[in-house]
């Protein structure tokens, strides 16, 4: 008999740091929108690796390219080329429409490197005093885990007991374009930031600000850079969030599902008047470019450019709005949708954020909370029109059966649903 599913947890909480609180599944297969747990039980799995997962488990295209790649050449480390990295960066400015990619493996690496150039940048080409450089970051942004990047970090449990901490990062209300304007000063390089605030919540920017950045920075020369980790690729119905207001930024920092879900590959694109500024020996990675990376880089880039995953991301998007705008009311009080990615608030009088993941659980989907009441859905866009409707049916089951608990706590005598629901 196989290890159970609480054995695998008792061992990954023993052997494991506990920089993460689970749901209590242990996952063994997956494929498609579906993955199966130890105990062969089946969930759709609506957070699909924070959006790494966008064309699914096990996509067959990515598998096909990574194997047959597996079997060639993995690694060289770039003190020599490869027959890949050639070919993958070109079809990566093709899509981003840059002339230079620079590729890493995670997202907060890719990050590390746009905060590097755009610095570099500032002071080789736009003349800012030495050492005096700064980006301008959102309040409630997320970037990643390293210590330059959680250094302006509005939030206190990525912060807290990890100073001394990165100088160089005013923060400014998100979607806040006076706010930025304000901020902006000699020293001033770039604007980071995200074109939808993924972790904090799905959080929409105003109407106009993607384009309103765009003409601040152009105005004051200094950078702006996107960060695509999350939003990017398909994920918000466009090939990148920041098309919604058909805005190209200066850097596009992109991530996680540039691998596949199968291969941790990042870069960040911009012109060579940006990228230009990196020279031999000043950046690096010994796994940044290597040809498996780019074999399952080029192949992501491939299924993108057909704008098929783009076109399931908004349709199914759209039902999946339909569905949560009819909760609204019902123990959800607030939605924000871009594509096929939603930030769901629940009433916390009615049941926290990990409370509904975990009724989600129970019904066979698959979620994560964030802030307390918030949940983020993100299913993979190969999933179906009917996994959408199970998923909002498993959201209000779950929201039924809380409010029934909660009348049942206060004494009501009437079932939730029936005063709930006209
Ligand atoms: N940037 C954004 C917008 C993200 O959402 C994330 C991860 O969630 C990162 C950067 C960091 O990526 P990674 O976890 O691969 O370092």
């Amino acid at each position: 008999m196989g290890t159970s599913s609480t054995e695998h947890i008792e061992l990954t909480e023993t052997y494991a740091a506990h920089n993460y609180h689970p749901l209590p599944v242990v996952l063994a297969e997956g494929s498609g929108a579906w993955v199966t747990d130890v105990e062969g039980r089946r969930y759709l799995d609506c957070l699909a690796g924070y959006s790494a997962l966008n064309f699914g488990h096990g996509n067959p295209r990515l598998l096909a390219r990574a194997a047959e790649q597996l079997q060639r050449l993995t690694l060289t480390s770039r003190a020599f080329y490869n027959d890949q990295l050639g070919p993958f960066a070109r079809e990566l400015c093709a899509l981003t429409g840059k002339q230079m990619v620079l590729p890493m493996n995670t997202g907060a690496e890719a990050v590390e490197t746009a905060i590097k150039v755009s610095r570099k940048w500032g002071y080789l080409v736009k003349g800012v005093p030495d050492g005096r450089a700064s980006i301008i970051a959102m309040e409630g942004n997320f970037h990643g885990r390293t210590t330059t990047i959680v250094s302006f970090s509005t939030d206190d449990v990525a912060t807290a007991d990890y100073g001394p901490f990165t100088p160089g990062f005013p923060l400014v209300k998100y979607g806040d374009i006076d706010a930025v304007a304000n901020a902006v000063d000699d020293t001033t390089v770039a604007v980071l930031f995200e074109p939808v605030q993924g972790e904090g919540g799905v959080i929409l920017p105003p109407d106009g600000f993607l384009a309103d950045l765009r003409a601040l920075c152009t105005e004051r020369g200094i950078l702006m850079v996107a960060d695509e980790v999350q939003s990017g690729l398909g994920r918000a119905g466009t090939t990148f969030a920041c098309d919604f207001e058909d805005v190209v930024p200066d850097i596009y920092i992109l991530g996680k599902a540039l691998g596949g879900g199968l291969y941790p590959v990042s870069a960040i694109a911009a012109d060579t008047d940006v990228l230009g500024v990196i020279t031999p020996g000043t950046h690096g990675s010994t796994f940044g470019g290597n040809p498996l990376a780019a074999a399952v880089g080029r192949e992501v880039v491939a299924m993108l450019q057909t704008g098929e995953f783009q076109e399931r991301a908004r349709v199914l998007g759209a039902r999946l709005e339909a569905g949560l705008r009819g909760l609204v009311g019902d123990g959800v009080v607030g939605v924000r949708v871009r594509g096929l990615w939603a930030g769901v608030d629940v009433d916390p009088a009615l049941l926290t954020g990990r409370e509904l993941c975990e009724g989600l659980l129970e019904r066979g989907v698959l979620a994560k909370d964030t802030h307390g009441s918030t949940i983020r859905l993100a299913p993979p866009l190969v999933s179906s029109e009917d996994d959408i409707d199970l998923l909002l049916t498993a959201l209000a089951d779950t929201l039924v059966a809380a409010r029934g608990a909660t009348s049942r706590a206060r004494g009501d005598d009437r079932p939730a649903d029936e005063h709930d629901h006209p």
